[in-house]
């Protein structure tokens, strides 16, 4: 893969990380290609670690940031929703 990947690619990247039981397979042809870019792109190595970053913290309840309030009980699932209205 010599193409950045998209940004939602990113984001399902970042999502599997997450207990998502329910999240789809990826062929794993394209994840390989995924990941052989990401070892060589720092810029995408950099957006997927703040994406993860933000995927645990809508996980746990813990705000990114002490001073941020914490994220509210539903929205996690709400936005889950959200990414398999768009698939
Ligand atoms: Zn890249």
């Amino acid at each position: 893969m010599t193409r950045h990947p998209h940004c939602a690619e990113l984001v399902e990247l970042a999502l599997r990380q997450a207990p998502a039981p329910d999240a789809p397979e990826e062929p794993a042809g394209h994840r390989a290609a995924l990941h052989a870019h990401l070892v060589h792109c720092t810029p995408c190595r950099v957006e997927l670690a703040a994406l993860r970053r933000v995927v645990a913290a809508l996980c746990t309840g813990e705000p990114l940031d002490p001073e941020l309030t914490p994220v509210p009980p539903g929205v996690w699932r709400r936005i889950a929703d959200e990414v398999d209205r768009e698939e």
